[in-house]
């Protein structure tokens, strides 16, 4: 029966300690608009229009035609045929 309740106390505790985690220190900056916004928000991934890789939109490079590139050495190649 002891352990039973060590058990249970285990428990509580871990839920307590979930719980103080998920609300941490970073959950005062959120904007209104984000209702999805955690600490890990998925990011916008596009395809490099000369190679093809896939990397985040914030790290990739756009042409005036709108094609996207991993890099500005990419982007001067121009998009594959
Ligand atoms: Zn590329």
């Amino acid at each position: 029966m002891a352990r039973i309740v060590l058990l249970l106390g285990l428990v509580v505790l871990a839920l307590f300690w979930a719980l103080g985690r998920r609300r941490g220190p970073t959950g005062s900056g959120r904007s209104p608009q984000a209702p999805t916004g955690r600490a890990s928000e998925p990011r916008t991934m596009v395809r490099c229009a000369r190679c093809g890789l896939h990397l985040p939109q914030t790290e990739a490079v756009q042409d005036s035609t709108g094609h996207w590139f991993c890099s500005e050495a990419h982007r001067a190649q121009g998009a594959a045929e």
